[in-house]
């Protein structure tokens, strides 16, 4: 069972969800609204993965790594900056 938390940037509840296998995650928390003021400053747009998509980081945490946070990449992987 994960804690229940909430977004630091926009205090929305977080959802579980399960990275891809190859992500090497467990079950992550990642803030899925739309609206968080982390989504909408994502630095930079990921362009080489689907043209025009509009792919920007979300704020997650790693509950198998002390929620850690990170940047999540759309569904795709993790930010590099
Ligand atoms: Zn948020």
């Amino acid at each position: 069972m994960l804690e229940k938390r909430n977004c630091p940037h926009c205090g929305q509840t977080m959802n579980e969800w399960l990275g891809p296998p190859e992500s090497g995650w467990g079950m992550i928390l990642v803030c899925n609204n739309n609206e968080c003021v982390f989504f909408k400053g994502s630095p930079r747009m990921i362009r080489n993965t689907e043209e025009e998509s509009p792919l920007g980081c979300r704020y997650a945490e790693d509950p198998d790594n002390n929620y850690t946070p990170f940047s999540l990449v759309a569904w795709h992987g993790a930010c590099r900056d």
